[in-house]
């Protein structure tokens, strides 16, 4: 996961602050040592750390720790506040055109996720039930044009392309013409990307910029490539005044540097981040949450709009009944495996917890999404009614269940057992549960 040789390491430093009754200035000046090396570490633009650190150590030294009871924590604190600063303050939304569509222009060099981006933004907005058109004005990546229709195709959007023999200002021009017609709300142009940065290919940016008059310029870059991607939000910015960036690939090893200086470097806002290759791993950038997910505070509202958005309402208030009358069956259990995998990879929604991060170092207790697997095999090899019934399960049906699912007789034996002890603790739960509310003690 992103950020987590700078998160352990921050953790560690504030680890040793948080119980101290008293913080003296020279302990605030070693943590900011600390804080500083890691940052670096990080692949952080070095400015940019030494400005963090000098405030941060400002502030913590000033009246503010002087005042609190828990000086260790008030520095952390500071530091939390600080990082989300860093990163943007607050949320920076998507504009909106006063007379719709709004034009979003994408930018960005080859290879760091433009066209994927654009997809992943166009079923975001389609979530939020707007109308978006895609447009294909990237005319010179060999199958780039196919490559968005084929996106387009599976997320059921409209995907504008006149081939690759046609201007691109001319695309963007007519696509525009098009959304307006046929009432669509957005407008998001794939443009092209170079492997490096050009002067022709500026040119034309600039070109079909001057001919769509974008809302939107958002530039995306590859978070793996650390400072470099900074340095080329800073040129494509001075060409072609950029209004927000997106980060792509935060779910691989990333030291977090470009997330961390991009703003302070560019002065753009990071609108998105993206996560995965899957068409729904794009989300809106959250500074503060961001900030406390790497302080392993974690991040409790992410995950809360995760399930919200991925979890069926009506199929969870019918869960719960079925835990109070302990009916929970093995078909209830698979279903209920499959809401919490829409919700992510487990690795990343685990990140979210407070605490997690420090957990997830100890290496025995990484998340085995193999075992989630076996479990999903063994449940699918039952035949209904064993799915129903597990009482059923006698020594003949659990052998054939295990060959069945490629898994072992003490696999389905330890499934089961499992299975009977969850039941049980339902019941008693729900007993639990049911004798408060008589007493008045539940809502
Ligand atoms: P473009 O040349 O900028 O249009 O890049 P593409 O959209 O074709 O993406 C390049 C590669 O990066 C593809 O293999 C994508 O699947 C992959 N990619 C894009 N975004 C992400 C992301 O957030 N995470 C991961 N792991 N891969 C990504």
């Amino acid at each position: 996961m992103a950020f987590e040789g700078l998160s352990s390491r921050l953790q560690n430093v504030f680890g040793k602050l948080k119980g101290k009754g008293k913080v003296t200035e020279d302990d605030v000046n070693e943590a900011m040592r600390e804080v500083r090396l890691a940052l670096l570490e990080a692949d952080v633009n070095f400015k940019v750390v030494k400005e963090f650190v000098s405030k941060v150590k400002e502030k913590a030294v000033g009246q503010e720790l002087a005042k609190s009871f828990t000086p260790g924590m008030a520095v952390i604190d500071i530091v939390n506040k600080e990082l989300t600063e860093l990163m943007g303050g607050t949320q920076s939304k998507l504009a909106k055109a006063n007379k719709p569509p709004t034009v979003i222009m994408m930018a960005g060099l080859q290879g760091a996720g433009k066209t994927t981006t654009s997809g992943k933004l166009a079923k975001l907005l389609q979530k939020q039930n707007h109308k978006p058109l895609l447009v294909a004005a990237d005319i010179y990546r060999p199958a780039a044009i196919k490559q968005l229709q084929v996106l387009g195709e599976q997320i059921k959007v409209p995907v504008f392309a006149l081939g690759d023999k046609a201007n691109p200002v001319d695309i963007a021009k007519q696509a525009l013409e098009h959304a307006k017609e046929e009432h669509l709300d957005y407008v998001i142009i794939d443009t092209a990307g170079r492997l490096h940065i050009d002067e022709a290919l500026m040119d034309e940016l600039r070109q079909v910029h001057a001919a769509v008059n974008p809302d939107e310029v958002l530039l995306v870059v590859d978070s793996m490539t650390g400072q470099d991607a900074v340095n080329v939000a800073e040129s494509f910015h001075q060409q072609l005044s950029l209004t927000g960036v997106v980060l792509t690939k935060l779910d691989g090893d990333t030291r977090g540097g470009a997330a961390l200086s991009v703003k302070a470097v560019t002065g753009c806002p990071i609108k998105f981040a993206a996560m995965g290759e899957k068409i729904d791993s794009l989300e809106p950038f959250h500074p503060e949450r961001m900030a406390s997910r790497i302080l392993g505070m974690g991040d409790m509202l992410s995950l809360i709009e995760k399930a919200q958005s991925s979890i069926d309402s009506e199929k969870a208030a019918e869960l719960e009944r079925k835990m109070r009358r302990a009916e929970f069956t093995f078909e209830d259990f698979l279903e209920q495996m499959e809401q919490v995998r829409k919700m992510g990879p487990l690795d990343q929604i685990l990140d979210m917890l407070p605490g997690m991060g420090k957990v997830k170092g100890m290496k025995d207790l990484k998340v085995d999404e193999k075992q989630m697997g076996r479990v999903e095999a063994i449940i699918r090899s039952m035949t209904r009614e064993e799915k129903q019934r597990p009482e059923i399960l006698n020594a003949s049906r659990r052998k054939r269940i295990a060959a069945g699912s490629g898994t072992s007789i003490q696999d389905v034996n330890k499934l089961i057992k499992q299975f009977e002890d969850m039941r049980k603790m339902m019941k008693q739960f729900s007993s639990m549960m049911g004798g408060a509310k008589k007493k008045g003690k539940m809502p």
